[in-house]
């Protein structure tokens, strides 16, 4: 046992991933906790650690204590942090489950019924509040067109002098 230094837990992890193209999911092909959450032993903190944490903390940010993640992508083996928001602790979720935010942090998909996943799930600069990318592009399709039309409209109104 002497001199075999074990690869961190991230490493490690890389290794065990499987990425589907079609969904975006990083999805995880090693053991599970009961609940179906992915699971690696991290050497340093001599403890199983949550993978989707672990990637999470790599890519984005720290998740301060008490905060889980949520999957907006539905899929429990997903590990991508891209498809991770972190919520409140199960408690302050359950107990502010009819707010307007939570509720919008539910939603899979955003009002126009585009889904909040793969390519067309976008985050606004906090990286907190989830944007439709197909409803953005529609949006500045929309706003190009308003900078042309009163263009037309005024050359043809008398009211400028
Ligand atoms: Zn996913
Ligand atoms: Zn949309």
């Amino acid at each position: 046992m002497a001199g075999r230094h074990p690869r961190p837990a991230l490493d490690r992890a890389l290794n065990l991933i499987e990425k589907d193209k079609k969904s975006g999911c990083w999805l995880w092909l090693a053991r599970v906790s009961s609940t179906g959450c992915p699971l690696i032993w991290s050497q340093t903190r001599g403890c199983d650690v949550s993978t989707a944490r672990l990637f999470y903390e790599k890519h984005k940010e720290e998740i301060p204590k008490g905060m889980r993640l949520w999957h907006q992508c539905g899929n429990r083996r997903c590990v991508n942090p891209d498809h991770m928001v972190p919520l409140a602790a199960y408690m302050t979720l359950t107990k502010s489950l009819r707010s307007p935010s939570v509720q919008n942090t539910l939603k899979t998909h955003c009002p126009k019924g585009h889904p909040y996943s793969g390519d067309n799930l976008k985050f606004d600069k906090t990286g907190k509040n989830r944007l439709c990318r197909a409803c953005r592009n529609e949006r500045s399709r929309i706003a190009m067109r308003a900078k042309y039309v009163p263009v037309s409209e005024r050359k043809e109104s008398t009211e400028d002098s």
